[in-house]
């Protein structure tokens, strides 16, 4: 049950999951501004949602409860607003659906009152790099806003947003799987692919395939849908679109760009693809793609010592993000440190080509043998060395110990990280800070 816009003055609003990525955050801020009394509710603690948690300081009417959640929070309240990371069938949850307590989102709120057209970008992998593409595209000719799962809620800039403004957002598969109960889509739609992902919470592809097809699925006649034209898992998707549809040729005439990797030429072309539409010529694009630096966690050289470079890609969750990092670089000179905790996707294809091109592994994490098995699978000559590791530190400590002149160490985990982290960027800070003291010669922790 979805409630319509409407006013939050005085209204009893749980806010479920506070989370770390901005959207509970900013909804929580938006809704005290609206006059709602609001509850937080999270399973992690106040330790845990420490930074989270500082944001929402001078919002002193939110009640904050931390460390579990309180079923009367979930029914004694006029609304949910429910996080897209929390899965719908969590008991409380059932329990408010079964009582008829309405829900909503934050997207879903954001999407009901933005005054402005919405450009909104999905796909299994390159989303955010995109999103942030666009942005810095389309900021060279109008006033653009860049949010969603990217990191950003765009609720509390609703008044800022006008209708001769652009809105960028960057959109998960469970935010818009969140999206049918609004039946709302972007009146531009970008797909940059997809692959398999997130399955332990989808189950099926086909229901993740349904999921991000709610990103045009409640276009009108006149909306647009850019679809990846090399994408056989889109084959098809056009048929389905009620507007326009165009495509992008990840081949396209390549663009002059800083960030590393033949992806980020496909995320570039994606992005041109939108930008075109705007009116904005090629020269301007590519001056904004040739400015583009890589954003924190994605593939981004973090440091250089004794002949070795150091990329972190923590943000690389899925097999075919590690496949792409391996191509940036040179045959037999990355050693990849892989693993994390288990989405349920196949290692197969991810495995053939570390076995192809790495010079090393290094596993860690719940997913630690599976990826090994899958890269022993594959039988070439030579193949790459196998190593696991027990943490990080231990991993990065191998892999440096590995790496010779000219080599690279590599962070590419292709899976999620809440096995050992609490998210993708404490993993990414951890390996930072780790290949900094490496770089720099600090061999103090080996072995350890
Ligand atoms: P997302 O927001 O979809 O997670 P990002 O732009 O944050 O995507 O990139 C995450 C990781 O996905 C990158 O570090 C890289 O490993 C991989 N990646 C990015 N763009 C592409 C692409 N076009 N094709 C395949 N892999 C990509």
């Amino acid at each position: 049950m979805t409630p319509p816009p409407g006013s939050f003055a005085g209204k009893k609003v749980t806010v479920v999951g506070l989370g770390r990525f901005g959207g509970g955050i900013g909804v929580t801020q938006w809704l005290c501004s609206q006059g709602a009394e609001v509850t937080v509710s999270d399973r992690a603690g106040a330790d845990d949602l420490a930074g989270s948690v500082a944001q929402l300081e001078g919002f002193s009417s939110v009640k904050l409860h931390l460390g579990g959640h309180d079923p009367d929070d979930f029914l004694q309240t006029d609304l949910l607003v429910v996080s897209p990371a929390i899965p719908p069938d969590i008991p409380p949850l059932k329990a408010a659906a079964q009582a008829g307590i309405p829900r909503t989102t934050e997207i879903n709120l954001f999407l009901q009152r933005c005054a402005a057209p919405i450009v909104g970008i999905t796909g299994s992998v390159g989303k955010s790099t995109t999103t942030a593409m666009i942005g810095d595209i389309l900021s060279r000719g109008l006033t653009v806003h860049v949010g969603g799962n990217i990191g950003k809620s765009l609720l509390c800039d609703l008044e800022a947003i006008k209708s001769d403004h652009v809105v960028v957002l960057e959109m998960s598969s469970f935010q818009l799987e969140a999206t049918e109960a609004i039946r709302i889509s972007p009146r531009v739609a970008l797909v940059t692919n997809l692959s398999p992902n997130h399955l332990d919470r989808h189950g099926t592809m086909e229901a993740y395939a349904r999921a991000k097809q709610n990103i045009f699925r409640f276009q009108n006649e006149s909306d647009l849908l850019i679809l990846n034209s090399a994408d056989e898992a889109l084959d098809g998707w056009s048929d389905l679109a009620p507007g326009r549809v165009e495509f992008f040729d990840p081949r396209g005439e390549a663009f002059d760009l800083q960030v590393t990797g033949g992806h980020n030429q496909v995320n570039a072309q994606a992005a041109w693809a939108v930008a075109r539409e705007f009116g904005i010529d090629r020269a301007d694009a590519a001056e904004a793609l040739r400015d583009f630096k890589s954003l924190p966690h994605r593939l981004q050289l973090v440091a250089d010592g004794g002949g070795v470079k150091y990329y972190n890609d923590s943000k690389c969750t899925t097999p075919g993000g590690l496949i792409v990092a391996l191509e940036a670089f040179e045959p037999r000179t990355v050693i990849v440190i892989a693993g994390g905790s288990d989405k349920d996707v196949s290692f197969d294809e991810m495995g053939a080509a570390v076995a192809r091109r790495a010079k090393a592994l290094v596993v860690l994490g719940t997913t630690a043998g599976k990826i090994a098995a899958a890269v022993e699978k594959s039988r070439c000559d030579p193949m790459p060395l196998i190593h696991t590791a027990a943490d990080l530190q231990r991993a990065v400590a191998t892999a440096a110990e590995l790496a010779g002149e000219g080599d690279i160490v590599l962070l590419s985990p292709a899976c999620a990280s809440y096995d050992m982290f609490t998210n993708y960027q404490q993993r990414g800070d951890q390996f930072v800070q780790l290949a900094a003291r490496f770089a720099a010669g600090d061999r103090q922790w080996q072995g350890q």
